[in-house]
């Protein structure tokens, strides 16, 4: 095979009165009409409808179920699994080219037929804006299936260099020996399919388990599969509560394993829960490998451009309401510009819009579902008591509507307050002053603070500064930004993925995660 460099999917601005933004005007209008769409769940090619029902509702309009799905059952999630080893017979032989001519093709179906059916399903069913849905269900999800079977093709060239006299070495790439689970989150489409087809690409076949407030994009993402060619029961998808499917999936002896993106505790679960199965159960030690949260950082040194560190602030804290595992949470400004800083950033964020996803000119909308309003509304109620935080901006939040969380910025005096340390996945925002000859002091805070090292940014002009912050922050974040914002990572060019209570780093995206998916054999013939 010869798959060559992918080129990143561009993505369209969707201008108020263009051609885009009309036909995506009207996706979003159709899907409106015809909600809630019925949702079956796909075992072996087969659509199962087990009657068990929930609603993926429109966060900003929460009386609106835009998608309603049927649970998997205990049986049907066993069905899945035989039908997942029985389907790998065959996936596992079929040359990487016919393999990745599937994820190509999907790719292509996506950016093109199915571009504003996606985008609709994006922005209506998981709160995204116009933007925030291109980037996601278009660019990245597009990126993800032609990264990986590019870097995927690089893994089978690995041979023995050398081969002595009589002697032939190989080294066979095999897929792992059983099924992969693939566990998907809400806040990104692309998440939901690189999960699944990530493992797929290398030969294995997984049974995936959607977020349930992002079923209706993963279902129609899915469907484009198929309809690419990807054979009955390579990837089974199971939508249904992690409760109750997460140990029977992980209680066999061919589960091999996990992919998975969501939160830290659920990770931890996952990792004792096999360990425990490792005992008496498992064929192989799994795989398993996961991206969990953040607690992300800007560092501003006096020397910083003060306006571009503004919008990048403002873009990486309350773009997609806060709730990116990369979204900014946490920042330190030094005293000497501090109320220059803070001049600007109080007029910036009080122009930002919020409203519904189909309403092209916002900026925000509502926070996922009804949990995630009440754990973010109560660290905002929390520190609004807190003689140590002071609330600058916002700090609203009104669910009569939709799950709306004004974008909120406190001050801590303490850099160690809980605001600066634990995750809280929504549009809130915590900063601490610092005393500009304290910078050094606040790198070895900055990286003390928290358990999490996903994504962080240093903003200065000052090159010593930057090397210097670059070293004493190397372990405190895996995706590190210089003079930018600290989210919007791109496929093939910041490969995505943290270390600490953040996950394994197995960055998405890149040959390093592919290689989970496989399990080399030597072979020496001699002659
Ligand atoms: N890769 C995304 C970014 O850099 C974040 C992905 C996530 O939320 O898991 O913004």
């Amino acid at each position: 095979v010869n798959i060559p460099v992918p080129k990143n999917e561009p993505c369209f601005n969707f201008a108020v009165g263009s051609k885009e933004a009309s036909l995506l005007r009207k996706a979003c209008q159709k899907m409106r009409n015809a909600a809630p769409f019925e949702i079956p769940l796909i075992i072996n090619g087969k659509e199962y409808r087990t009657g068990q029902l929930q609603d993926q509702l429109i966060c900003s309009d929460h009386q609106s179920p835009i998608a309603r799905f049927h649970k998997v059952t205990t049986p049907l999630i066993q069905k899945a699994i035989e039908g997942s080893l029985k389907a790998k017979e065959d996936w596992m032989n079929l040359p990487y080219s016919d393999r990745s001519a599937i994820f190509l093709k999907a790719a292509d179906l996506m950016s093109t037929k199915y571009k504003y059916e996606l985008l609709a399903s994006t922005m209506l069913g998981q709160g995204k804006n116009v933007w925030q849905a291109e980037i996601d269900v278009i660019g990245e999800a597009c990126d993800f299936l032609r990264f990986n079977t590019y870097f995927g093709q690089s893994i089978y060239s690995r041979q023995p260099q050398i081969n002595p006299n009589h002697i032939w070495n190989h080294v066979e790439y095999r897929p792992l020996e059983g099924y992969v689970v693939a566990i998907t989150p809400f806040n990104f489409s692309a998440i939901g399919i690189n999960l699944p087809t990530a493992p797929a690409i290398m030969g294995n076949t997984t049974i995936w388990k959607p977020a349930s407030s992002a079923v209706y994009s993963n279902y129609l993402m899915y469907k484009i599969l198929q309809e690419a060619g990807l054979p009955d029961g390579v990837i089974q998808f199971i939508p249904g509560s992690g409760r109750t499917m997460g140990t029977q999936l992980l209680d066999h002896p061919d589960f091999a394993g996990c992919h998975f993106t969501g939160s830290t505790p659920v990770f931890n679960k996952i990792w004792l829960h096999s360990a425990k199965n490792m005992m008496n159960l498992y064929k192989n030690y799994p795989r398993i490998v996961g991206e969990t949260g953040g607690k992300n950082f800007h560092i501003y040194h006096p020397t910083c451009d003060v306006d571009s560190g503004i919008n990048g602030m403002i873009r990486a804290a309350f773009e997609y309401q806060g709730q990116k595992c990369s979204a900014l949470s946490r920042a330190y400004i030094p005293r000497s510009i501090w109320p220059e800083f803070k001049k600007k950033l109080l007029d910036k964020v009080s122009q930002i819009k919020v409203g519904q996803s189909d309403d092209f000119s916002v900026f925000m909308t509502a926070v996922i579902d009804k949990s995630a309003y009440k754990s973010i509304k109560k660290y905002i109620d929390d520190a609004k008591e807190d003689p140590d935080c002071e609330l600058i901006f916002g700090g609203k939040c009104d669910s009569s509507k939709g799950w709306f969380i004004e974008p909120t910025i406190f001050v801590s005096k303490d850099p160690l307050n809980k605001m600066m340390k634990e995750e809280i996945f929504g549009p809130v925002l915590t900063l601490h002053v610092y005393e500009d000859n304290e910078f050094d002091d606040i790198l070895k805070i900055a990286d003390k603070t928290s358990e999490y090292a996903l994504t962080g940014s240093i903003y200065a002009q000052d090159r010593d500064i930057i090397v210097k912050a670059s070293k004493q922050l190397r372990y405190t974040a895996g995706n590190f930004y210089i003079n930018c914002k600290s989210t919007g990572s791109v496929v093939g060019q910041q490969p995505f993925g943290g270390a600490r209570a953040s996950g394994n780093n197995q960055k998405a995206g890149s040959v390093d995660n592919l290689h989970n998916w496989v399990s080399p054999r030597s072979t020496k013939e001699s002659f």
